[in-house]
């Protein structure tokens, strides 16, 4: 039977960023990444030497098994599907499973990999955040837009991301950890302040709040 390497389910939470934040949510948290491979050792040779996620290890799970698991922390309502990068295991099947136990479903992706129509549309809310520069951006559109700020890539701004088709365009600090990042943020609010238009700030509430 077909499983899912899962680092882990929880909730309810708030979803801390972005066009949904507040929202009460479950997340799925997809195992693995093609941005990093998740060691301390490459962490800072990484596309992404900020990242603030642990997504190595987990547990193979069927999509029974991972809606079982989800009914038991939210019986309805939104489910996150993040990562790691969620895309390079996310497939029908699964989000066939979720939508028929009733659920919502968001993505959180970084964009790189192809997305084949069908799953793309039956997804509710995609997120895309950008580790790449523009031309190597293989998602061709989502809900939402969401740049790290200031993010080490020098080709990784909002204005090379301006035309990039999407309802939502927020900008976010780079944070630490588990706390905002003061000198990001104020950066980050620079940035909204000077582009305007449909750019909008978006904070880390979760790291606020305290809340995973
Ligand atoms: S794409 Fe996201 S999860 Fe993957 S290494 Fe970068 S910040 Fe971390």
């Amino acid at each position: 039977m077909k499983t899912y390497l899962i680092k882990n389910i929880f909730g309810p939470t708030i979803q801390g960023e972005g066009a949904l934040v507040g929202s009460v949510v479950a997340f799925v948290r997809f195992s693995g990444c093609n941005m990093w491979d998740g060691r301390a050792e490459t962490k800072a040779a990484s596309a992404c030497p900020y990242c603030d996620t642990d997504f190595r290890g987990g547990e193979r799970l069927t999509a029974a098994q991972i809606v079982e698991r989800l009914k038991a922390l939210l019986p309805y309502g939104w489910v996150v599907l993040s990562g790691g990068e969620p895309l390079l295991q996310l497939d029908l099947d699964l989000v066939f499973a979720l939508k028929d136990a009733g659920y919502i479903l968001a993505l959180e992706t970084n964009g790189t990999l192809d997305t084949p129509l069908a799953l793309h549309r039956e997804i509710g809310h995609v997120t895309m955040s950008p580790k790449v520069p523009r031309e190597q951006i293989h998602m061709f559109s989502a809900d939402e837009i969401k740049v790290l700020y200031p993010h080490p890539n020098p080709l990784i701004t909002p204005e090379h991301f301006n035309d990039y088709p999407a309802d939502h365009k927020f900008i976010q600090p780079v944070n630490d950890e588990s706390s905002i990042n003061d000198e990001n943020m104020a950066k980050a609010l620079a940035k909204v302040l000077e582009l305007g238009g449909p750019w909008r700030l978006s904070l880390q509430i979760h790291k606020i709040l305290g809340v995973e």
